[in-house]
């Protein structure tokens, strides 16, 4: 068992059991005050009444997470730009959403759960601009926090620790603010249904809704985001148990933490085991503490690994400008105006093997030179397209094999989450087993937990007998799936599963999400492509871990990383490039062709409330 994982571990990157990279991670914990946030209802949209063309096709967006999100606000911010678009003849936006409470928000910055997790980012680094472009009258997050935080000054925490809600409603008056930018060009439709199928044809698409309904679009953007998470095989025996959570954001989340902190499971002698050390089972912890839970807790992963929190290496000054630890701009790190050296080893035709080897060698000497990980790997992320088409299938193992080591390295967490729980490891409550779990028994006890105890590197210990201990509570806390590539009756969600049945798409190469062109095109299950259908966010994971784009952290443009494919930037990134590319042809299709002169008029009034 890890008692003390917080100190310090090692990491591994192993290759074809040949290539171990040793990496160390320090981490201190934050002493932080805790300071209370005021919940703020979002401002209801007040809805204005103007006049569509009636043959006008709107541009649906199918999905209002960060990735429909950032995809619409990118739309209105060219269409308020663009001359040839007047308010006579507005266009129209179409957001469909099917969770009222997810409409700009999604799964992670939603009002699902009835409690406020954080960013793992400084309001600084979630700005859902590209560098150096917001416009001068649209506030950034940290603006919108300092402005909040004038009638509510402990709102100002959130510059630091920001609340994943209040991200949320910041993206949704935000697309208020870029709607009324628009000047009237364009009318946005915030639509509350679910999309279930989808019919491309050279005239536009057709959207089948769940309640029957069909839109008629010009253009749609698929940007349905993450699957709920596909649960491991060993956790099928706790299924249907009352005392088992699989998926912690969801409505039936709520319900489950509300009955354990308040009943008889909540008591100094009851146990909890929490499956997975990264940011969703760090989640899951935070949600127990602050709960007031009194039980013991365990998390189990195969490494035991956890995230580095920010404030491991001091940087003046970025001290002034954010949290210490937080990446340094590239201008100023002289190791970024330069390709890594093994990039010379690949061009040079140097065998796989030998490459990684030498990635491994590069990778501590930066680290003795003072960067941290996540400034490197930042850096790297540059070159994976083109590491990918010199070596596809090693990069593509390579990636495969190292992801969750790689997550660990890309990025830590704010001082808010990490304080918490080191602290409450400190105390005793939490330990940590870096283990692979074998079977689990449910029962009228709860779990039990077989287990067989793992080295640092996430291997077996040779010797190790298999491990068997008893949890009143069992949570998974492994996060969520993009897997495409599956049986339909495996897919959960109604639209691709109809999708999938249709062989109306292919899965990524990478087996990370579905395949798309490089504009964004879907394609088909033939490989063809779609004539208006486009997919940007979550579940095109593996076309952005190894595509380049500009994207708006820093200059330049490449890849991401792992889980950073998905993150914020990493999905702006893709939102802008999609705009860039994508926009000239959407407002094209959508402008109704001339009618000698007259156009016929309905009265439109644009809903934006979300139903009751
Ligand atoms: C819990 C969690 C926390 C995270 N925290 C951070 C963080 O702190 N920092 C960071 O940078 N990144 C974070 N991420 C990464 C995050 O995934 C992205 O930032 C982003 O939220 C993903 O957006 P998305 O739009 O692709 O997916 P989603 O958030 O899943 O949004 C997709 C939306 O589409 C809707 N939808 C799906 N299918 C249909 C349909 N057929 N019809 C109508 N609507 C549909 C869904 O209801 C959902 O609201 C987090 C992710 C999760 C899951």
């Amino acid at each position: 068992m890890f008692d003390r994982p917080r100190l310090a571990f090692e990491a591994v990157f192993i290759w074809a059991e040949s290539l171990e990279l040793l990496l160390i991670l320090r981490k201190y914990a934050i002493i932080k005050a805790v300071t209370a946030r005021k919940d703020h209802r979002m401002a209801a949209n007040s809805p204005a009444q103007q006049t569509l063309p009636e043959d006008t096709k709107p541009f649906v967006i199918v999905g209002a997470g960060f990735a429909g999100t950032a995809t619409a606000l990118h739309f209105l911010l060219k269409a308020a730009e663009d001359p040839s678009l007047s308010a006579d003849k507005p266009l129209k936006l179409t957001v469909l959403e099917r969770y009222p409470q997810q409409m700009h928000g999604g799964i992670a910055y939603g009002r699902v759960p009835a409690f406020e997790y954080n960013l793992n980012l400084s309001s600084k680094r979630v700005t859902p601009f590209a560098a150096g472009k917001k416009p001068r009258d649209l506030p950034s997050f940290e603006e919108y926090i300092q402005e909040r935080a004038k009638d509510d000054p402990p709102f100002a925490d959130n510059l630091a620790n920001p609340s994943r809600q209040v991200y949320g409603q910041y993206l949704h008056d935000l697309i208020d603010a870029a709607v009324a930018r628009t000047g009237g060009k364009v009318v946005l439709e915030r639509k509350y249904d679910e999309a279930v199928d989808l019919v491309d044809t050279p005239q536009g698409t057709t959207v089948h809704l769940k309640s029957g309904e069909r839109l008629q679009a010009a253009h749609v953007m698929l940007a349905t985001g993450f699957k709920e998470a596909v649960m491991p095989k060993f956790a099928f025996n706790a299924a249907a148990h009352p005392q088992f959570l699989d998926y912690p954001y969801s409505h039936r989340a709520n319900t489950f933490f509300d009955k354990l902190l308040n009943g008889p499971n909540n008591a100094e002698d009851k146990t909890t085991l929490v499956l997975g050390t990264g940011l969703s089972a760090m989640d899951t912890v935070i949600r127990l503490l602050d709960g007031g839970y009194k039980g013991k807790i365990t998390m189990l992963s195969r490494k035991a690994q956890f995230h580095p929190t920010y404030k491991t290496f001091l940087d003046k000054s970025y001290m002034e400008a954010g949290l210490q630890g937080e990446p340094r701009p590239p201008d100023t790190l002289p190791f970024t105006k330069k390709d890594p050296d093994f990039m010379g080893a690949v061009r040079g035709g140097t065998p796989p093997q030998r490459v990684f080897k030498e990635m491994l060698y590069e990778f501590r000497k930066r680290q003795r030179e003072g960067y941290t990980s996540e400034e490197i790997l930042s850096h790297w992320e540059k070159s994976v397209p083109e590491l990918f088409a010199r070596m596809p299938e090693e990069t593509n193992k390579f990636l495969a094999i190292n992801e969750t080591l790689i997550n660990l390295l890309r990025v830590g967490t704010t001082p808010e989450i990490s304080e918490k729980v080191f602290a409450a490891m400190d105390g005793g409550q939490i330990d940590v087993i870096g283990g692979t779990v074998r079977n689990i028994h449910a029962g009228n006890k709860g779990f039990v937990i077989d287990y067989a105890l793992n080295d640092r590197l996430g291997r077996p210990l040779p010797d190790g007998e298999v491990q068997t201990r008893r949890f009143d509570t069992l949570i998974s806390g492994i996060g969520n799936s993009t897997k495409y590539d599956l049986p339909p009756a495996q897919i959960g969600d109604a639209l691709w599963r109809r999708l999938r049945e249709k062989e109306a798409f292919q899965g990524h190469v990478l087996r990370d999400g579905v395949a798309v062109e490089h504009d964004f095109t879907l394609k088909n299950g033939d490989g063809t492509a779609y004539r208006n259908v486009s997919a940007v966010g979550s579940h095109i994971s593996g076309h952005m871990n190894v595509t380049a784009y500009p994207y708006p952290e820093k200059s330049g443009s490449g890849a991401r990383l792992g889980a950073f494919t998905l993150n914020i930037s990493g999905i702006l990134g893709a939102a802008i490039a999609f705009t860039d590319m994508k926009y000239d042809d959407i407002r094209r299709k959508m402008q109704p062709a001339p009618q000698n002169g007259l156009q016929h008029k309905t009265a439109y009034r644009s809903p934006g409330v979300a139903p009751a």
